[in-house]
């Protein structure tokens, strides 16, 4: 995991993305060589094999991680992804991303990640649940309130979280609401966070469509992945007077110039449909959809999706990050070419964690907030990081990925070193 070593080769690969990003950081703050090396490991890294009793009786073998990388600035603080292309290289990226992320929007996090190799879509819902409540388990050590507080990623939800934090409370012998965030509200969840990237995507794009003059009422856009982020991004955009003329998931893609009814979709998939087969639209492939000629392109499936392949056939204004990772850095030199405004992940989908924050805090407090007041605060928090990157960009003419990943990493490596090395 050498930062000198993964820049040789920048590709899909997401840890190499990742560092690769560091080390333009790194290299512009001018940071010495201890610096690079406490920010180029992940602390913490827990691999766990651990058995499920399947609904025949059989027994299978899972594995699991749970990986904290930075923790000067606060506890860790990042998802839980059930998916079968997990991988540990995979979860380190995703969590030096979610270190970056805390320090851009400015909340009191470290970066950590969690993942099992699993496509939780062919276990039944006892098979999920036990999976869930015996990696809880695995990872108990690693994890609470003060220390490392999961959330929902890729393949996991709001059900899932209230496993995670029922197990996490048996063992302790007491309710530890704190321990995840994305819980239901009647758990100790907060209003509002279900739609929280997607709210939060929907503020940067509301922004990013001032900068460039377009307005949002005449926008197109289209949506890669319909799931937490996508789903929720282009219903919100639609109902802000957007029209969403594309939209895809795993299944395909659906076009339709005139726009597409959101609404009915979102009840289509609710209802178990698949997207490819609503009539709402005509099917096209994934790669069309990445290549449309839009406002806003929201990539909010898979990492890796826009690379140096396909990047010079992007005919979006704009790219709004809604997936983490989802342009390669060869790409994102490419987009830079083209004049295509990128508003990278780290901001641009940090609605969840910052909402994610706000229970945190809630459930420390056992005092709980209306939505208006968890949506204004979502709204002043990522508005406010999204003045500093484009501010900031504009001062040291750097894209808004390099703006946002210097003041991230700035204040990654300040709170280093007003802490100071310990002992
Ligand atoms: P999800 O599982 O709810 O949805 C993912 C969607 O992507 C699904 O609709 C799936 O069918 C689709 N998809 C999968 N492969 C695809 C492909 N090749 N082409 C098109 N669509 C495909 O996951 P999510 O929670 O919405 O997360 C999506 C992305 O957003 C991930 O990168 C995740 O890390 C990131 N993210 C999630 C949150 C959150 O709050 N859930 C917060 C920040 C970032």
């Amino acid at each position: 995991m050498a930062l000198g070593k993964a820049a040789a080769e920048p590709g899909a690969n997401p840890l190499e993305t990742a560092l690769t990003q560091l080390r333009l950081a790194a290299d512009r703050l001018q940071l010495d060589e201890g610096d690079r090396q406490i920010l180029s490991t992940c602390k913490r890294e827990l691999t766990v094999h651990f058995p499920v009793q399947m609904d025949d009786r059989s027994t299978r073998v899972f594995t699991g991680y749970r990986v904290q990388h930075n923790l000067a600035r606060g506890p860790a603080k990042g998802g839980i992804r059930y998916h079968p292309s997990v991988s540990l290289d995979e979860v380190r990226a995703l969590a030096m991303w979610m270190t970056w992320k805390s320090a851009v929007v400015n909340i009191p996090y470290g970066g950590a990640k969690g993942g099992v190799i699993v496509d939780p879509k062919t276990l039944s819902r006892t098979e999920l649940e036990n999976l869930t409540r015996r990696y809880a388990t695995e990872i108990s050590i690693v994890i609470g309130p003060n220390e490392d507080i999961p959330a929902p990623d890729m393949g996991t939800d709001s059900r899932i979280m209230a496993w995670i934090m029922d197990t996490i409370s048996m063992h302790r012998g007491y309710t530890e609401a704190g321990v995840v965030t994305g819980k239901p509200v009647s758990i100790g969840g907060t209003l509002g966070r279900m739609e929280a990237t997607g709210r939060g995507l929907l503020y940067i794009t509301q922004e990013a469509a001032r900068d460039l003059d377009i307005p949002i009422e005449s926008a197109t856009v289209a949506v890669q992945g319909f799931g937490n982020v996508g789903a929720v991004a282009a219903w919100l955009l639609s109902r802000a007077g957007a029209r969403v003329v594309a939209v895809s998931d795993s299944s395909g893609a659906l076009y339709n110039g005139k726009g597409l009814d959101i609404d009915a979709l979102w009840h289509h998939k609710r209802d178990g449909g698949s997207l490819r087969l609503s009539p709402s639209g005509d099917q096209i492939s994934n790669e069309d959809l990445l290549t449309l000629p839009v406002d806003f392109l929201i990539p909010a499936a898979l990492e890796g999706q826009i690379t140096a392949q396909n990047a010079p056939r992007i005919k979006a204004r704009a790219v709004v990050e809604g997936a983490n990772g989802p342009t390669t850095p060869e790409a994102d030199a490419v987009l830079a070419g083209q004049g295509v405004l990128v508003v990278p992940d780290i901001l641009a989908n940090a609605g969840g964690v910052i909402v994610s924050y706000f229970e945190w805090v809630q459930d420390l407090q056992f005092f709980f907030w209306e939505e208006d007041e968890v949506n204004e605060r979502l709204h002043r928090v990522i508005t406010r990081a999204y003045r500093d990157v484009t501010s900031f960009a504009q001062e040291e003419k750097v894209s808004l990925r390099e703006a946002a990943m210097l003041l991230a990493v700035r204040r990654v490596v300040e709170a280093t070193k007003v802490r100071g090395i310990y002992p």
